[in-house]
């Protein structure tokens, strides 16, 4: 038997683009408990286009807390209430009958709105363009494996390279700094053999590019932390701070 469909009430943030201002919009959706966050979009798409109305613009793609894509703040979170899943693992059986949502883009000024859900993370792509990989030539996948790397190194950079770029950590700052990916971003090729030789030239270009495009100033508060879908720690902003004063100090040395 299907299960009862909850009656939902939902306040969406629309807005064309971002020179327009943009405001809330209510819908009323009849959803199966059984569907996704997204699938909920989908269906009320479907109703609006049906309608001769525009859809509401949302990110998505693998649909399986992988890609990084579908952010949104549900009810003030970043991905929405759950801990460590992305909007699209987020089901509609954790709402309860009768009650209203509130759904909106990620803010902050680095990440413009393109429209309604949709923002521009393009900044992400920038900071790792800066120095986000290893350029040196580490030879084959073999030649890569054979380095002996201890099991507490690879997991912890393993735990920083889960990383999935969804910018919730941005999102969720009241600075919105964005410390937390690229801490993980250094972190991920710090900790490995592979990383070393350009390691303390890739945290000073990564923490420029971050600066340049406007993200705030980490004050501690580990919200970034808390509303991360993949439970990127908090320790790997400590370890990128050491290696960017090592990486300022190294820069003395030469000029000297
Ligand atoms: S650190 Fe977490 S919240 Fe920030 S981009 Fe990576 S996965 Fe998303």
């Amino acid at each position: 038997m299907e299960a009862k469909k909850l009656n939902l009430t939902l306040n969406i943030w629309r807005q064309k683009n971002n020179k327009s201002v943009g405001s809330f919009a209510a819908y009323k959706v009849q959803v199966s408990p059984d569907a996704s966050f997204l699938e909920m979009l989908d269906e009320l798409n479907n109703t609006l286009e049906l309608k001769g109305e525009e859809a509401i613009h949302f990110e998505s793609d693998c649909r399986e807390g992988i890609c990084g894509t579908c952010g949104l703040v549900i009810n003030g979170h970043a991905h929405g209430p759950l801990p460590k899943i992305a909007t699209c693992q987020l089901h509609m059986r954790n709402f309860k009958d009768g009650e209203t949502i509130w759904v909106e883009p990620f803010r902050a000024k680095a990440f413009p709105v393109i429209k309604d859900l949709m923002v521009d993370r393009s900044g992400f792509d920038e900071i790792l363009q800066a120095g986000g990989y290893v350029s040196i030539n580490t030879g084959g996948v073999p030649d890569g494996n054979a380095i002996p790397i201890q099991k507490e190194v690879s997991s912890l950079a393993m735990d920083a390279a889960a990383c999935i770029g969804c910018g919730a950590c941005v999102a969720s700052c009241k600075n919105a700094s964005a410390m937390l990916f690229v801490s993980a971003k250094v972190s991920q090729y710090a900790l490995l053999p592979q990383g070393q030789p350009e390691r303390y030239m890739r945290v000073e270009k990564m923490v420029k590019v971050m600066d340049d495009l406007g993200f705030g100033s980490c004050t501690n508060t580990y919200a970034c932390e808390a509303e991360c879908p993949k439970g990127i720690s908090v320790t790997n902003i400590a370890r990128m701070n050491r290696d960017f004063m090592i990486a300022k100090v190294k820069s003395k040395e030469v000029e000297a």
